[in-house]
């Protein structure tokens, strides 16, 4: 996408004579079928349509639906905006100048209404454009009432004759999503142009949808990172013969992961289209991208599917999915398809929302330049070649434009809402049924409920789950007494070798086992219509490293309650729906002071609000225990926070907004404390990329901790790092071409500056974000430099995943080394970790069992020798004697001499260092001494407890491994994560291995204990 030439071709008048021969076929067609033709009454727009004949630069790049523009007295057409047709080169428009076109349509026609749907994280607006018979649109909250009780069928008793009866009423809603993904540029005029058909068109095929369906158009999803994008196509536009700056930031936080939030919910723009999807009760929703050519309708996909799905939806999928590609198969379109590499078991992406609550999720790849240029485009083998379901592949090499890409999604849409609507009853039967399988889910499959106990040691992120199942419009209750359900037996695998334990097996009886729950423990019932989304989120995961599918499309396992680190108990027992229980609206943990006293004590069980509680109320004095300790009849935990110097009724408060439980004390603990600071944090990115670490600055702002949010270049800018920061956060790049790549950034050898800053021509680059005046240039050796002197003088630098391979590969830590994965397959898996360390700060909180995100490490090694790799483990490594007289546990002999007893052999676990030798402390400079040798605090469980969800394959290179390790540097530390901490909104249970560097930033060797040599 660097190559900025843009090809005017002029040659493409030859096909404007092809077009002008088409003539309109009759409306209906021997099969019965409208056909997909104008109506030959309705003028069309000549100039309009001459000039997509002209953008247009094959003859089968279009199709009889979109190769005219009819023509309107009343209703402006795309160019009254533009300036020239959809989908023309050179032409990009900003969010606002969609909209004010939308609002045109609205004002000119009463088929058009614009429903304002929120805001974004920079407050930009988001809207759905709703096109249908003004009929329809007058009546759409009798419509709305209807699918609403589609939509729940307990509404209806689930009473199969009454949902035929409001599904032969009901008007359908086919919602419509564009550009999520901002240098995918195409969607925008797709969809202006689209809406405009639906109002102004006469032909039968259209009328057919404006009369029997809604549509339902949000044109920009990213609508932050669509004004950056257009922002950089006009500079391209302005600077042509420059290479044009990447976009490094689409919305405030992140990029292509903004279609990976659909499960967290933590971004706006995908609550905003939740709530539209959820509060229209729409029966599909279709998200436009643009990545592959020309159209893959990724419907169909590929397996594994989702296991939380309704088959009916798969076969939905199926059948729509098949229907597209036939239909534009006889258009003679090439190059569409609908089965590909896409697998369909996350559900993590935007379509989903609608898998997820009873709709049909749908996603097309069509075909972009990532601007507006027309531009010859080459495509690999893998791409043109012709498959089993790839009959009519795309062409090797064509000339390709922003029109050609317009004429596609259009087509595709056109058809589909065509198909849809001819097959509106049945589909609309299905919704109901869907979501009255939903509601029967407790006696079918199963679970009858999740079960969150009211005496979770950490409410405030059981608080925080259940706030993301609202979000998804899930309905939860509180037990208003204690129950008791059984607890299904697990069925002991049968043991293969010995019939002996079969015997065994057979005598020990299974007990029944049950479990109580306190009053006012939640209860998540399954018979809900939008049980399936929270059972997708909280059940575990298992991605078999026998599936065919080897490249897993995206994460692999995601179980919330162990990513949240609060309990989540799966309950089959059918009685727990009898209990007497309430619906809960507002989800908030009890917090608040109680007691006497003047000093203050709060449990700590690594729940994230204390470092909000920290920054909230800076004048405090907080200190830390190091140790556990009794008082006022309760247990503290290690790392619990004693509080003085504060107002008792601005704690109550702060505790109260934050969920936290303050007890006040007679008398201060005696144990060992030390002082909990507001560390000053500075986040530090790269120009490389920022989607990793948005995720990060997400949860910060989120948990109102402050930082400097400043580049790999300003570091190197500024001369005492230490007399500004005492934490240095450097989240992963997420793109890792190795350690080089942090320091050298992008090549400056050639080409020309790539710009990120506002300028007349990128008004909307830098919002709240960073700038530079060249992204190119990276942390540079003097900010390596830098980096190291802040570390040495005392400073704290966190890394995690591959900023941890950075800094062990750089040699910023002595004594960890870290190793690519030689066969292991840990593809976004939730992962056991266990404490090694519960002294250390990092741990507070922390029980001996923490579940994780993994993506393939980094391994990591520990050695106490500098400059030595660590042992690592590259299967089952078993040590047997030599060769020699007796059995295998005998001793060896010498002959003629008497036998000599070797000395004991050193032993250390596998994620321990191994340890130094008599031998190596010989003239032993290089021997680490103990004060600074690395400091595991977790490690990766062992094999056999490694996979929690998703796919572990090849566990044994990482199992026992250091998962977080505190490294001492000179006078500082660095802090190494192997694990991803803060992930997409999803990991908040290890949240506060990081909020715990922060608080005890100069602190952290407290509770160590040192080896002895
Ligand atoms: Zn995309």
């Amino acid at each position: 996408m660097t190559d900025s030439r843009k090809v005017r071709n002029t040659a493409l008048g030859i096909f404007s004579a092809l077009f002008l021969m088409l003539a309109p076929s009759p409306a209906t067609a021997a099969d019965g079928e409208t056909a997909p033709a104008r109506d030959p009454k309705q003028a069309i727009d000549e100039p309009y349509t001459a000039k997509i004949q002209k953008y247009t630069t094959a003859p089968y790049f279009t199709s009889p639906l979109v190769n005219y523009l009819p023509a309107s007295n009343t209703v402006p057409t795309p160019e009254a905006v533009l300036g020239d047709v959809a989908g023309a080169p050179g032409v990009l428009p900003y969010a606002k100048d969609v909209y004010k076109y939308m609002r045109m349509l609205e004002k000119a026609s009463p088929r058009v209404k614009v429903f304002s749907i929120g805001t974004t994280e920079e407050g930009r607006e988001m809207i759905a454009v709703a096109v249908s018979s003004p009929e329809n649109l007058k009546n759409l909250e009798e419509n709305r009432a209807r699918l609403a009780k589609l939509a729940d069928p307990r509404t209806i008793k689930l009473d199969d004759a009454e949902a035929d009866k409001l599904v032969a009423q009901a008007v359908p809603v086919y919602y419509i999503t564009g550009t999520i993904h901002s240098p995918e540029t195409g969607a925008p005029t797709a969809l202006m142009e689209l809406a405009y058909r639906l109002t102004v068109d006469e032909s039968p095929y259209i009328q057919e949808i404006r009369d029997g369906m809604i549509t339902l158009i949000t044109p920009v999803v990213e609508v932050d990172g669509r004004d950056r994008m257009v922002d950089i196509y006009r500079w391209h536009l302005a600077h042509p013969k420059d290479f044009y700056p990447p976009l490094i930031y689409w919305g405030k936080y992140v990029a292509h992961d903004n279609n990976r939030d659909a499960m967290g919910v933590t971004l706006k723009l995908t609550e905003n289209v939740l709530n539209t999807y959820v509060g229209w009760k729409a029966q599909v929703l279709h998200d436009l991208h643009e990545s592959v050519p020309y159209l893959y309708d990724n419907t169909v996909g590929d397996g594994p599917y989702n296991a939380w799905v309704d088959p009916i939806l798969t076969d939905e999928w199926q059948m729509i999915g098949a229907r597209n590609v036939a239909d534009m198969t006889k258009f003679g379109m090439p190059g569409v398809f609908t089965h590909g590499d896409f697998d369909t078991w996350s559900p993590g992406y935007l379509m989903f929302i609608a898998a997820m609550h009873n709709g049909i999720s749908r996603l097309y790849e069509t075909f972009g330049n990532g601007g507006a240029d027309t531009q010859e485009r080459t495509l690999d083998p893998e791409e043109y070649s012709r498959t089993w379901f790839r009959q009519n592949p795309p062409l090797p090499k064509t000339l390709w434009s922003q029109r050609d890409n317009n004429n596609y999604e259009q087509t595709g849409l056109l058809t589909s809402l065509h198909y849809f609507n001819e097959n509106k009853r049945l589909f609309l039967k299905n919704f109901y049924l869907k979501a009255k399988r939903s509601v029967m889910k407790p006696a079918a499959e199963g679970p009858a409920a999740y079960v969150l106990p009211t005496d979770e040691p950490r409410p405030g992120l059981q608080a925080e789950l259940l706030r993301v199942l609202q979000k998804q419009a899930v309905e939860i209750s509180r037990a208003k007494s204690a129950f008791t359900v059984s607890l299904p037996v697990k069925k002991e695998k049968p043991k293969k070798d010995t019939k002996d334990t079969k015997e065994a097996d057979k005598e020990k009886k299974p007990e029944p086992t049950t479990r109580d729950f306190p009053a006012g423990s939640y209860i998540i019932r399954m018979d809900q219509p939008y049980a399936r989304i929270a059972d997708a989120l909280l059940d575990h995961q298992y991605w078999s490293p026998d599936d065919p599918q080897k490249t897993p499309y995206d994460d692999t396992g995601w179980t919330f309650g162990e990513l949240f680190g609060v309990q989540v108990v799966r309950v089959t027992d059918l009685k727990v729906l009898d209990m007497a229980m309430e619906r809960v609206v507002n989800v908030h943990a009890p917090g608040g002071v109680k007691g006497d006293g003047a000093v203050f004590a709060i449990n700590n069980n690594a729940e994230p609000a204390l470092a909000t509680l920290r920054y909230n109320m800076k004048d405090a004095a907080m200190e830390a225990a190091e140790e556990q300790f009794d008082s006022s009849g309760k247990k503290f935990n290690r790392g619990s926070l004693v509080i003085r110097k504060v107002s008792r009724a601005d704690l109550d408060r702060a505790a109260s907004d934050l969920g936290l439980q303050v007890v006040a004390l007679g008398t201060a603990p005696s144990v060992k404390t030390h002082p909990l600071r507001a560390a000053r944090v500075a986040f530090v990115h790269t120009w490389l990329s920022t989607q990793t670490e948005g995720w990060w600055r997400l949860a910060l702002d989120d948990l109102k901790i402050p930082y400097d949010y400043i580049s790999t270049q300003t570091i190197a800018k500024i001369d005492d790092l230490n007399a500004k920061y005492d934490v240095i956060l450097f989240p992963p790049v997420g793109y890792f071409p190795g350690p080089t790549a942090i320091i050298n950034g992008m090549t400056t050898a050639w080409g020309n500056p790539l710009p990120w800053k506002n300028t007349p021509e990128t008004p909307n680059l830098v919002g709240k974000n960073d700038s530079t005046d060249d992204m190119r240039p990276g942390l540079g050796w003097d900010g390596l430099a830098k980096l190291q002197t802040f570390v040495q003088k005392g400073g704290v630098l966190l890394t995690a995943t591959d900023t941890s391979r950075f800094a062990t590969e750089i040699g910023l830590v002595a004594g960890v080394s870290t190793h690519a994965s030689e066969h292991m397959k840990i593809v976004g898996s939730v992962v056991g970790t266990r404490l090694v360390d519960s002294g250390s700060p990092l741990a507070y909180g922390y029980d001996e069992k923490v579940a994780a995100y993994c993506d393939n490490g980094p391994i990591f090694s520990l050695s106490s020798i500098a400059g030595a790799r660590g042992r690592r483990r590259l299967g089952n490594e078993s040590h047997t004697r030599a060769t020699g007289r007796g059995t295998a546990d005998d001793p060896d002999f010498t002959v003629g001499r008497p036998a000599t007893e070797a000395p004991e052999e050193l032993t250390s676990e596998i994620w321990e260092a191994p340890p130094v030798t008599d031998e190596q402390r010989r003239n032993g400079f290089r021997v680490i001494p103990p004060a600074n040798r690395p400091r595991v605090i977790f490690r990766y469980a062992d094999k056999k407890d490694l996979l929690i969800s998703g796919l572990v394959e090849g566990g044994d290179e990482i199992a026992q491994h250091p998962a977080v390790v505190d490294v001492p540097a000179g006078k500082g530390h660095v802090v190494l994560f192997s694990i991803n901490p803060v992930y997409r909104g999803e990991t908040r249970g290890t949240y506060s291995m990081v909020l715990n560097t922060i608080l005890n930033f100069d602190s952290l060797d407290a509770g160590r204990k040192l080896a002895e040599k």
